[in-house]
């Protein structure tokens, strides 16, 4: 199938999902997450209109910055506090942040870079070590701490990578970005729902899908 059917197919997907929940398509941002996919097919959906996309690894990421000038990625992966350098110089943003350790390095680096790079925090609702990351709902507030507020790194939303099979997620995460919204004061999107979930991540009130595989085919490498 090539990636103009594909993409059709996806809004296609998404117009019936937000046609049953009420909601505008244009509202809904689609990224394409193109890890472990070759340039060749980012540069195919940069042809359809796409010029964010998000990746896992930094290194990668950052090789494919440097090759597609005029593009820019996202940071979707769990970042080591050593590669946090690297990753500010070249990503638009950071979605994977989930530690206040990670929060003061960055904070450092931005200010020595001198660059203003957005924020999500990503969630873990589910208090297990899974090797995903994400900070857990009672760790919140000292990653917040941390974050300070720092106008070099604003804060624009949460982003969660829920187990497959776990009914109410969706919803719980909503409910927790209506409660940090009030807290704080300010909007939060919200960046839930893969290739399989999208339907349901769009019901709850995601803002943001992130699409690998059902963009782009099997992840090849
Ligand atoms: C790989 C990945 C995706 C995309 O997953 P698909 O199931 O291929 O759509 C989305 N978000 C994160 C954080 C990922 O690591």
């Amino acid at each position: 199938m090539s990636l103009q059917s594909r993409v059709e197919g996806l809004r296609a997907r998404i117009q019936r999902a937000c046609e049953r929940a009420d909601r505008d398509p244009a509202s809904i941002e689609l990224l394409p997450v193109s890890k472990k996919q070759p340039l060749a097919l980012i540069r195919e959906a940069a042809a359809l209109g796409f010029t964010r996309f998000g990746e896992n690894y930094v290194q990668e990421g950052a090789d494919k910055a440097a090759a597609t000038p005029g593009l820019s990625f996202v940071l979707l992966g769990p970042l080591q506090r050593n590669k946090a350098r690297p990753a500010l110089q070249s990503f638009a943003a950071i979605q994977s942040l989930d530690r206040p350790e990670l929060a003061g390095r960055l904070r450092h680096l931005a200010e020595e870079l001198d660059v203003v790079r957005p924020v999500w925090i990503q969630v873990d609702l589910w208090d297990e070590a899974t090797k995903l990351g994400g900070c857990t709902e009672a760790a919140l507030p000292a990653l917040l701490d941390a974050l300070g507020g720092d106008t070099r790194l604003p804060l624009q939303g949460l982003m969660a990578i829920p187990p497959p099979e776990e009914a109410g997620a969706f919803a719980q995460l909503a409910a927790l970005r209506e409660r940090l919204q009030q807290e704080l004061g300010l909007p939060l999107r919200l960046s839930m729902g893969m290739s399989g979930d999208l339907e349901e991540a769009i019901a709850a009130g995601s803002d943001q899908i992130r699409i690998g595989t059902a963009f782009f085919g099997e992840r090849l490498y």
